[in-house]
């Protein structure tokens, strides 16, 4: 479903005249080899375009005007092959609509010590070109991204994968609907937030759809689309037996099949990339979406639970971000605590709906009573998720801006057997530490609701939020609970 390599990030590399016509002709020859190098590397999701050497202040500024309308731009890397003054890049920067990264590197890796000659000065200058180009950036106070060192080397092509991954994930954002079915759960505050913001900032648009025009999705799911769909269940899940042909529950899971392509149909047939519901507005479903919900969004649906929008964009975005890596992302909830001093430990999980692409082994299919919301007992996967190096994220509207705020944590493999818990989960130390980690969580007013991701780190999000001018907050293993304090104030000031 998600296939980043039909985005394009565009190589762009200034100059001016001043160096004649060989030089110029150099220039062009080691940009190009560059931007194919890049193309072609392993690492890097996307297409990595050439575009011809700009050498004035008319050609940067179309050049830039073409990045903003072209539909696969995603971005731009920009380098300063030779020096290349920078006033000629005001009006060109000052348009641009795309995500910059700066690429301060060089063609040679190392310094020709017995051949340089005053032809090799006057054409390798980037380290003083890219600094006439950097200033510019920042006196238009522009966001984008420095990335250093020489272009083979993999740290380098690492950081350029992770820009490329969080401009997809913007990218993908861009006239992004998201389905609302029902409204928010009721009296829930962190779940609410401002959604005309949201899509000036964003771009993303969400907007509120009657469950029953989604009920009339799944009345019309045919018998043999269930049963292939049962077949995918039986193929790829350990199924209880109560849930099998003959199984006292085999009709629950019938429903959830129903359910399941009911919504698919209703997102395919609306272009949409996520949804969120709520268990107290489900008229006319006989259970709360479990396995349906967790199957869409190890497809790359977004999803939020309780009406919660900015975490099934966050979801979203994720699953963008994280195209063809192996692990995974999924919705989330801090659920309970372990808070045993020798080893604490946060209980992650949700009501059902938890991504399996964060499973270990093959999930079990199973159905359970829900405890709340009246209906029916919902079809739900449950499985434990692996140890390895994570990351809670979670959007919050402060009221005057959004802040990003991502906790990174070591998740943990299961350290006891869980008989009687009928639901996915995960367990993780937050980084520094639990008690730590969550007062400065609960400082910066994060949700109970996240994004778990296996497979993405800080920088990606770093980036992601830089492209859009918001904050970001990061509680990791240096976090001092009183600078990180100070921290949020200053932030108060800055984006206010
Ligand atoms: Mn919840």
């Amino acid at each position: 479903m998600l296939d980043l390599k039909t985005l394009d990030i565009w190589f762009v590399t200034g100059s001016q005249h001043l160096y004649g016509e060989e030089t110029l002709r150099q220039v062009a020859e080691h940009a190009r080899t560059i931007a194919g190098a890049l193309d072609t590397a392993e690492k890097i999701p996307v297409h990595v375009v050439f575009k011809p050497v700009v050498k004035t202040p008319d050609e940067i500024y179309h050049l830039c005007q073409a990045a903003n309308t072209d539909p696969n731009c995603i971005g731009i890397v920009a380098w300063m092959h030779t020096f290349s003054p920078a006033k000629m890049w005001i009006r060109g920067l000052q348009s641009l609509q795309k995500p910059l990264c700066h690429l301060h590197t060089q063609f040679n890796r190392d310094i020709p010590w017995s051949n340089i000659d005053m032809d090799f000065m006057n054409l390798n200058q980037s380290a003083h070109g890219d600094r006439e180009f950097g200033f510019m950036a920042s006196r238009l106070r522009m966001n984008r991204k420095v990335v250093v060192g020489h272009w083979q080397d993999p740290a380098v092509q690492t950081r350029l994968e992770v820009w490329a991954r969080a401009a997809a994930a913007r990218h993908d954002w861009q006239g992004a609907r998201f389905a609302r079915f029902g409204d928010n759960m009721r009296q829930v505050a962190v779940t609410e937030g401002d959604k005309v913001e949201a899509e000036i900032k964003f771009g993303y648009s969400v907007n509120g759809y009657g469950v029953g025009d989604l009920t009339k999705s799944m009345q019309a799911v045919s018998d043999a689309a269930i049963d292939q769909i049962i077949a995918e269940y039986e193929a790829a899940y350990q199924l209880a037996d109560s849930l099998r042909k003959g199984g006292a529950a085999h009709a629950a899971l019938r429903e959830a099949a129903r359910i399941e392509i009911g919504l698919r149909h209703f997102l395919e047939a609306g272009g949409f990339k996520g949804y969120t519901n709520t268990f107290e507005d489900l008229h006319g479903m006989a259970q709360l979406p479990g396995i349906a919900t967790q199957r869409l969004m190890a497809e790359g649906y977004g999803f939020g639970a309780e009406g919660d929008w900015k975490t099934a964009a966050l979801v979203r975005a994720a699953k963008v971000m994280a195209a063809g890596l192996p692990g995974g992302n999924s919705f989330m909830e801090d659920y309970t605590y372990h808070f045993d001093p020798q080893n604490s430990l946060v209980l992650g999980a949700h009501m059902l709906e938890i991504c399996p692409s964060i499973a270990s082994g093959k999930p079990a299919c199973e159905v359970h009573p829900l405890g709340i919301g009246g209906k029916a007992d919902p079809v739900r996967l449950v499985f434990d998720a692996p140890g390895g190096p994570a990351l809670n994220a979670s959007m919050i509207d402060m009221g005057n801006r959004f802040r990003l705020l991502i906790n990174e944590v070591e998740a943990v493999a299961p350290v006891e057997k869980l008989p009687k818990l009928p639901v996915a989960r995960v367990l993780w130390k937050p980084l520094p530490d639990l008690n730590t980690a969550c007062a400065a969580w609960i400082y910066a007013g994060g949700a109970h609701h996240t994004v778990f991701s296996q497979n993405l780190t800080t920088e990606h999000f770093e980036d992601f939020a830089d492209m859009f001018g918001i904050e970001l907050t990061v509680i990791d293993s240096k976090t001092d609970l009183r600078q990180f304090r100070s921290d949020l104030r200053l932030g108060e000031v800055y984006y206010k």
